[in-house]
C-alpha cells in the first residue's frame, strides 16, 4: 500500500452504466465448481494420473501464455503475478496429497483435486493478514484453470462468490462476463467497476439493462483497491474515487440532486407520444434480456419491445430451454407490451456468449466465428423449438421474429425456410399461429448493408444493430477497451451504410429501426432522424431522454445535418457538427 494510502484517489474508466453510489469495496471471488465423486477401480489410478498430469501442462502453457502478454503490455512487475501461479500450480505438496489420495481412496482425480484445494482455501479464508488472504485468490484462480481443462464440459462458468464484506457492496475484478453480470446480486451489488471491458460490450449493456451503475477499463484498478475500502463509484463520468473526501461526497451530493431533478422532469414524458417538435412520428421501443425487464421498460413509456435478446437465459444455463417454457415467456413479453408488439429475436449465441457444454472450446476469432444465425442454422435443437415458441406466441399478442448476425441472402432464406416449415408443424398440430408473423433481419454485418436490397426483398423490416455493425465495419473489438477509442457510430463509414440501409428499405416498401446502442445516443439522434429511421429500440433508462430529444428537433434540420455531415471525412468532424447542434437543442440532456 502507498504512503498516503488514506488520502482519497480517483481512478478514471469507460462510463458504461449511469448512477452514484458510494459502498464498501468487494472484490470478486469465484467458486470452484463441485466435480461429481466417481468410485474408479485400480486399473484407473494411472490414466486419471495421466489426465491429471496433461491439464497441468496445459495450465502452464495458458499461464505462460498469458504472462507473456501481460510482460508485453503492461511490464514485468505486472506479469510477475503470473510466475506466483506458476509455483501454485507445481506446488508439491497439494499434489503430492492428490496422488496420495487418489491412491488410496479410489475416486475421480479432478474431485481429489478440488478437495484438497477447498481444504486449502477454507483455511486460509480464515486467516486475517489480507496478504493471506489474497493468496486465496490466486489458489482459486489457478485451481479453476486445473479443474477447467480436467473437465472442460463441466466447468466452463465460474460462479461468484461474495465474501468479506457484509451488505452492500461495489464490486470490483478484472472482468465479469455477461453471465457473471446477469447472475449479480442486486440485494449486495450496488454497482460494479472492471479492469477491461467498452462500452458496447454485452456485460455493460446488461449493466444498463439492469441499471447497475458501472465503469469499465479502469486497468489496473485492483492493485490500488482492497475488500472493504470506501469507494464512491460515478458511472456517468467513469470514475471510481478511493476513500473520497469530505468535499468530494458533497460535490457528489449537488450532482446527485441535479441527476434526480431532471430525471423527475423526464417522468412527464412516460405517456406521451414520440414525435419531432414538426409532429413527425418515430416508434420508440426498448430493448431487453429478461421477460421480467418488461415492467421496467413499460413503466418507462416504451411503445413495444424491439429487441428481445433471447441468448442471455443461456449464459447461466448448460440445458436448452423447452419449447413450453419459451412460450410462456413470450406470451408474458406480448401480454405485457399489447397492443404494442414484442420483437423477438432468435438467439444469437456465440461471439462474447458463449453456451457452456455448446461452444466449449473458445473459438480462435469468436466473433468471426460461429455466432448467431450460423449456429442455429446448424442446430435444430435450439432453433425449431424457439421458432415454434415464438409461432405459438404470436397467436397470444403482436410478436415479429428476427434473425440476427445476416452476412448473407442465403441465410435470410434458410432461416425463413425454418420458419415456414415450424408453420406447417403447428398447421398439423392445429397450434393457433399468426399466418402474417413479421419478419425481420439484423444488419450488423457490412455486407448485409451492401447489399440491403436484395435482403429487403426477402423480409418486413430491417433492425440495424449498430454494435456490431461498428465492429465490422470498422475492424474494432468490441469489447476491447484498447481500441474502444476507435468505436465510433459517427465514424463517416458507418453512417454510410446506415443511410444506405434505411433507403433500401423505404425503397423497398418496408421499415428500418436501429437497436444498437448507437439508438439511444443523444449525439446522434438528428443524425438517425435525418436518415429517416422508423424506429428507434433502446434500453430502458434511455427512453425518456432518447423522447424529449426527439420532441426538440425538426426533421427539415436534421435533413440539413445529414447533409452537412455528408462531405466529411472524420467521426470528430461529425460529432462536432452533430454537438453544435443539440447543445442548442437539449443541453440539460447532454452533461
Ligand atoms: C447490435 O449488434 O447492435 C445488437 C443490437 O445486437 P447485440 O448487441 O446483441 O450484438
Ligand atoms: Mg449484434
Amino acid at each position: 500500500m502507498p504512503e498516503d494510502s488514506r488520502e482519497e484517489r480517483c481512478f478514471t474508466g469507460i462510463a458504461v452504466s449511469p448512477g452514484i453510489v458510494r459502498a464498501k469495496v468487494q472484490m470478486k471471488g469465484v467458486l470452484l465448481g463441485e466435480p461429481e465423486s466417481r468410485r474408479i477401480v485400480e486399473a484407473e489410478v494411472a490414466p486419471e494420473k495421466a489426465r491429471l498430469q496433461q491439464a497441468l501442462v496445459k495450465t502452464r502453457g495458458q499461464i505462460v501464455e498469458m504472462r507473456g502478454k501481460i510482460e508485453q503490455v503492461a511490464g514485468s512487475e505486472s506479469a510477475s503475478i503470473f510466475d506466483a501461479h506458476l509455483l501454485l500450480l507445481e506446488d508439491a505438496t497439494v499434489l503430492g496429497e492428490v496422488t496420495k489420495l487418489l491412491e488410496s481412496e479410489l475416486r475421480n482425480v479432478d474431485r481429489i483435486y478440488y478437495e484438497v484445494i477447498e481444504r486449502y482455501l477454507e483455511s486460509l479464508r480464515r486467516i486475517e493478514d489480507p496478504y493471506l488472504r489474497e493468496r486465496a485468490v490466486d489458489i482459486e484462480d489457478v485451481a479453476m484453470r486445473v479443474l477447467r481443462n480436467l473437465s472442460p464440459d463441466e466447468h466452463s462458468e465460474a460462479e461468484m462468490v461474495y465474501e468479506g464484506v457484509e451488505g452492500e457492496f461495489v464490486l470490483v475484478a478484472h472482468d465479469l462476463t455477461p453471465s457473471d453480470t446477469a447472475s449479480i446480486d442486486r440485494n449486495h451489488v450496488l454497482g460494479f467497476a472492471t479492469e477491461i471491458g467498452s462500452s458496447v460490450s454485452h456485460t455493460a449493456i446488461m449493466a444498463r439493462s439492469l441499471n447497475i451503475p458501472a465503469v469499465v477499463g479502469l486497468q489496473t484498478i485492483r492493485s490500488s483497491v482492497e475488500t472493504g475500502d470506501e469507494v464512491l463509484l460515478d458511472g456517468y463520468n467513469g470514475l471510481l474515487i478511493i476513500r473520497p473526501s469530505d468535499e468530494t461526497l458533497a460535490s457528489y451530493e449537488v450532482l446527485k440532486a441535479e441527476k434526480a431533478v431532471l430525471l423527475d422532469d423526464l417522468k412527464e414524458l412516460r405517456d406521451q407520444e414520440t414525435e419531432t417538435a414538426d409532429g413527425h412520428q418515430i416508434t420508440l421501443s426498448a430493448n431487453i434480456e429478461f421477460a421480467h425487464e418488461v415492467s421496467q421498460v413499460q413503466k418507462q413509456g416504451a411503445e413495444g419491445v424491439g429487441l428481445f435478446r433471447t441468448e442471455f437465459f443461456y449464459a447461466n444455463e448448460k440445458k436448452l430451454r423447452s419449447e413450453n417454457a419459451q412460450t410462456r415467456q413470450y406470451v408474458d413479453v406480448a401480454a405485457a407490451v399489447a397492443p404494442n408488439a414484442v420483437i423477438i429475436r432468435t438467439v444469437d449465441l456465440g461471439g462474447d456468449k458463449l453456451m457452456p457444454g455448446l461452444i466449449p472450446e473458445p473459438e480462435p476469432n469468436p466473433f468471426l466465428g460461429w455466432r448467431g444465425i450460423r449456429v442455429c442454422l446448424q442446430e435444430d435443437d435450439i432453433f425449431r423449438p424457439q421458432l415454434r415458441a415464438i409461432l405459438r406466441a404470436s397467436a397470444r399478442g403482436k410478436v415479429g421474429v428476427m434473425f440476427p448476425f445476416i452476412c448473407c441472402v442465403e441465410e435470410i432464406r434458410a432461416a425463413k425456410v425454418a420458419l415456414q416449415e415450424e408453420k406447417q408443424n403447428l398447421r398439423d398440430a392445429g397450434e393457433p399461429f399468426d399466418e402474417n408473423i413479421e419478419v425481420g433481419a439484423m444488419i450488423e454485418i457490412p455486407s448485409a448493408a451492401l447489399m440491403a436490397d436484395e435482403l429487403a426483398r426477402e423480409v418486413d423490416f430491417f433492425s440495424i444493430g449498430t454494435n456490431d455493425l461498428v465492429q465490422y465495419t470498422l475492424a474494432v473489438d468490441r469489447v476491447n477497451d484498447r481500441v474502444a477509442d476507435l468505436f465510433r457510430s459517427a465514424n463517416p463509414a458507418v453512417l454510410k451504410l446506415i443511410k444506405q440501409v434505411i433507403e433500401a428499405a423505404h425503397r423497398n416498401g418496408i421499415w428500418a429501426g436501429i437497436c444498437g446502442e448507437m439508438a439511444g445516443d443523444l449525439l446522434m439522434t438528428p443524425l438517425m432522424i435525418g436518415f429517416g429511421v422508423d424506429e428507434l429500440s433502446v434500453g430502458a433508462s434511455q427512453l425518456l431522454s432518447v423522447r424529449r430529444a426527439i420532441s426538440r428537433l425538426n426533421v427539415p434540420e436534421c435533413q440539413d445535418l445529414v447533409k452537412e455531415i455528408s462531405g466529411l471525412s472524420s467521426a470528430g468532424e461529425v460529432e462536432q457538427c452533430c454537438r453544435n447542434l443539440v447543445m442548442k437543442k437539449y443541453p440539460e440532456l447532454m452533461s
